[in-house]
């Protein structure tokens, strides 16, 4: 488990604006969250750097980004449209609807009842729409539930605009959507969400080793969001518990507030969904390798499947902290320095001075131009400030005093230690920098 609880996470998101319930004003829709400036500019960090470390630094990537609604045809090759299903249950006390395989010991989870469930019946979870102005069989398409088909659905495209060597990868993030049965654990489990997925392609002899490859990869990634090794874990899903294509899948669990649950999935996909493409489609998706004695062959898959609200909140679950500084208790995000959404925050030490106010509205002007997010704060005295900016994870406060004014120094404040340097203004960007 970890330490903060889940009530305190979603409180701070609120008050602090990174995240808020979707429709709020309306008395919210279940399973909708809507990012604030502070969770977009994290959520943003996070995926920037997923995109930087699978996409723009590898040789054998290839991003895209493909339309959320698809021909039906799609749903129906990939087994969506009649195997997307969960058995739902529902409590006969108190009416609540609930995914089957969530109902641990036969108790409703709501209000307790023990063994008063109907039979399963089996939801699609996919939302419906039309796209045209008829509403039939002939115009009925979805709201992708995963960012997979689109890479699937491109892969010809990719080999012939590029002609990548096998192994390759195509990659997407991009919002998906899922009719959850019961949304729940704040954006955890969400009805609209974002993705970020890997089709990497290989030969079937070689899965193993880009399986292990991959393994290593994300632990890396975990690291470098924050992740504590001793909250990840790897969990072998047993083979009648994997979706029927898939031959392995290591689950990457978290310690959450709410518990361990999933985080991303990493599954070797066989060479099922390209079959299948080529079966509903009639289109041949062999590869055909460079060297013409060479036989074509249709790739096997790793993917790699990461889930953005369930790393964003991983990653505030494990940066939130309380200590002490000076005998006063405060709460902290000890986020790693390239996600906090508020890069510096810049301060007059007396809001009421306008000689303080002018210096420091000059200094923020040039630091926002260096490091586009910075923060400029004046509200309560310079305490609060530095409380405030050390909950939202602002690695660096500085402020400007009345010494500033007579020597051209500043203030740099270090978020972990609480520690103040002084340093001459002109010097300031290396400083920050460093
Ligand atoms: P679960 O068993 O928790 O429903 P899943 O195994 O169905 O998840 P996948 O289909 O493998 O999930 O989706 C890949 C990733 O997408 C998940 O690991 C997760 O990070 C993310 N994801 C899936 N469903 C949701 C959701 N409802 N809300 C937020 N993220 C989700």
């Amino acid at each position: 488990m970890s330490d903060v609880s889940l009530e305190t996470l979603v409180s701070l998101c609120k008050r602090r604006g990174f995240i808020y319930q979707g429709s709020e004003v309306y008395g919210g829709l279940a399973g909708t969250w809507d990012y604030g400036p502070l969770g977009v500019q994290l959520k943003r960090n996070v995926m920037n750097l997923w995109w930087q470390t699978f996409v723009e630094n590898r040789v054998d990537m290839y991003g895209v980004d493909a339309a959320i609604l698809m021909n039906k045809k799609v749903w129906e090759a990939s087994g969506h449209a009649t195997g997307f299903n969960d058995p739902m249950v529902e409590c006969q006390q108190c009416n609540a609807r609930l995914r089957q395989d969530h109902i641990k010991e036969d108790k409703c989870p709501v209000c307790g009842a023990v063994g008063k469930f109907s039979e399963p019946r089996q939801f699609n979870m996919m939302f419906k729409t039309n796209a045209g102005p008829t509403e039939d069989e002939n115009s009925l398409t979805y709201l992708r539930p995963e960012t997979a088909q689109g890479i699937f659905t491109n892969y010809k495209n990719i080999i012939d605009s590029f002609y990548p060597d096998v192994p390759f990868g195509i990659a997407q993030m991009g919002k998906a959507f899922r009719n959850e049965i019961s949304p729940r654990d704040f954006v955890f489990r969400s009805r609209e969400f974002e993705q970020m997925e890997t089709e990497y392609f290989v030969q079937e002899s070689e899965w193993e080793k880009a399986f292990e490859q991959w393994r290593t990869d994300i632990k890396k990634f975990l690291d470098d969001l924050g992740l504590p090794a001793d909250k990840i874990h790897e969990l072998e899903v047993p083979q009648n518990d994997r979706a029927h294509y898939s031959k392995r899948t290591i689950d990457f669990e978290f310690d959450y507030p709410h518990g361990r649950d999933e985080l991303l999935g990493l599954a070797y996909r066989t060479d099922f969904d390209l079959m299948n493409i080529q079966k509903a489609s009639g289109k041949s998706m062999e590869y055909k390798p460079k060297d013409p004695s060479a036989k074509p062959f249709v790739p096997h898959v790793i993917e790699p499947s990461f889930g953005v609200e369930r790393l964003v909140m991983a990653v505030l679950t494990a940066a939130y902290t309380e200590d002490e500084i000076g005998g006063e208790k405060r709460s902290v995000l000890k986020l790693p320095k390239d996600l906090a959404p508020v890069k510096v925050a810049v301060s007059p030490l007396l809001k009421n001075k306008p000689e303080l106010a002018a210096k420091a509205q000059e200094v923020y002007k040039t630091l926002k131009k260096e490091f586009g997010n910075v923060m400029y704060d004046d509200n309560g005295n310079i305490g609060k400030r530095y409380r405030r900016q050390d909950e939202i994870g602002t690695p660096h406060c500085v402020t400007i005093d009345f010494q500033s004014l007579e020597d051209d120094t500043i203030t740099i404040r270090d978020r972990d230690t609480a520690e103040q340097a002084r340093v001459a203004t002109t010097s300031l960007i290396q400083n920050l920098e460093e």
